[in-house]
């Protein structure tokens, strides 16, 4: 895949960086999931490999080009991740500085490590990563994909440049459904429920498992309009034990309520959720304070959940604290 769809903004400032020959050594691509983070960091990476950029944009045809693109690239790194939880252990950070100290052997003359979807990354581990950063050699690049900037130190942070990716329009998305071959109709759905995020929409498309999510999410939704505790509890039970299904879930009923809040102000506003039909009838049923007090409950399950805590239990706090504000 070589057309980025969206973020123009953020293509614009990596090639003026790319101009000036400043390109920052470490870089931390923020935003949802699915909105390309990946694709972006892999673009900057391409563009600093590129045997011959054209106006400040890697070419896409190069050894280099297509070699990052396969995943095949001896000199790029994807930093492999340990543990259930798929984070980044102390060990393979100080593999990563030690292997940082041995010089590149390409053409362009560098070297780049991804680290993809950082969640919860250990101290001990940003602290190891640290002074690499901080004082990298002048070939290394290093590279975070990330939910959110939060996830890191601000020792981090403030050494890194943070780009944000957003998700397209909805009219981007579009075109990109279509030009990879998916009907109309899988299309206009896959929209109306993830909008201008393209890798959701694709996912939705693509993954059973997703649209039954998203259908969960809709009846934790409507749970929440009856009042009605016991499909409330029974939904949550349903969302299963699997950490990131759980929080898929969560997040995806945290932006119905979220819109819910926004829609009972403004009836006109676009819906970032899975179903705006949902979100109005719940605006029409609870105040925009009570909507945010669920808003807080939803973050909090989200929290326990990242953080280990026996998932069942988070639920049914969770739920317990719904019933309670809605009461
Ligand atoms: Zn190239």
């Amino acid at each position: 895949m070589d057309k980025i769809y969206g973020n123009r903004q953020l293509l614009s400032t990596i090639s003026a960086m790319h101009a000036s020959g400043r390109a920052a050594h470490s870089v931390i691509f923020y935003g949802e999931n699915g909105t390309g983070r990946r694709i972006l960091a892999e673009y900057y990476t391409r563009l600093l490999l590129c045997e011959e950029p054209h106006d400040d944009k890697p070419c896409g045809v190069c050894r280099s080009c297509r070699n990052v693109l396969a995943g095949t690239h001896p000199d790029v790194m994807l930093v492999p991740t340990s543990g259930k939880l798929g984070n980044y252990s102390v060990e393979t950070a100080r593999m990563v500085r030690k292997d940082a100290f041995v010089r590149p052997n390409n053409s362009s003359g560098r070297k780049v490590y991804i680290f993809l979807n950082c969640r919860s990354m250990d101290p001990r581990t940003q602290n190891t990563l640290l002074k690499l950063i901080e004082e990298p050699p002048d070939y290394a690049y290093f590279l975070f994909t990330t939910e959110s900037r939060a996830n890191f130190l601000t020792t981090v942070i403030s050494r890194c440049a943070c780009f944000g990716v957003s998700p397209c329009t909805e009219d981007e998305a579009r075109e990109c459904l279509t030009e990879r071959g998916f009907s109309r109709q899988e299309t206009e759905r896959a929209v109306s429920v993830f909008h201008g995020n393209i890798g959701m929409c694709i996912n939705y498309i693509a993954d059973e498992k997703l649209r039954e999510r998203v259908d969960l999410t809709k009846s934790l939704a409507d749970s929440i309009i009856e009042k009605d505790e016991y499909s409330l509890n029974a939904a949550c039970f349903s969302a299963g034990r699997e950490r990131a299904d759980v929080r898929s879930v969560l997040q995806m009923l945290d932006l119905i309520v979220r819109d819910a809040a926004v829609l009972s102000k403004d009836e006109t506003a676009a819906a970032a959720g899975c179903s705006r039909e949902t979100a109005m009838q719940l605006a029409e049923c609870m105040t925009a304070g009570q909507a945010m007090r669920i808003h807080q409950l939803i973050e909090d399950a989200w929290r326990a959940v990242e953080s280990n805590i026996n998932i069942p239990l988070a639920l049914a706090a969770m739920c317990a604290g719904i019933m309670e504000t809605v009461a």
